[in-house]
């Protein structure tokens, strides 16, 4: 049993955040949480100009839906050398 369909809680952010999101994909794995809520992870590429904060990356990968909606509180404007050199913003 798995589920390789968004969680509805992560597809109502994605949808509410579609200007932070460069790419989605949910992949079936064996990076299940210790909540054992699935054997899944979604990998989530932020547009430049945005990061997780304090991690430094660009990318979430989680593996349920509250650590996903955890980490989409960390995302900060993001003005690294990779960022900075988009020519166009946004
Ligand atoms: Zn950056």
């Amino acid at each position: 049993m798995y589920s390789s369909t968004i969680p509805k809680t992560i597809q109502k952010w994605l949808d509410a955040n579609a200007d932070k999101i460069d790419e989605v994909d949910v992949e079936r794995d064996e990076w299940a949480g210790p909540d054992g809520l699935g054997d899944w992870s979604i990998w989530c590429w932020l547009k430049l100009g945005w990061k997780i904060e304090g991690y430094g990356g660009h990318l979430i990968h989680e593996a349920s839906a509250k650590d996903f909606i955890a980490q989409t509180k960390l995302i900060v404007p993001c003005e690294c050398e990779e960022c900075v050199a988009l020519p166009i913003k946004g």
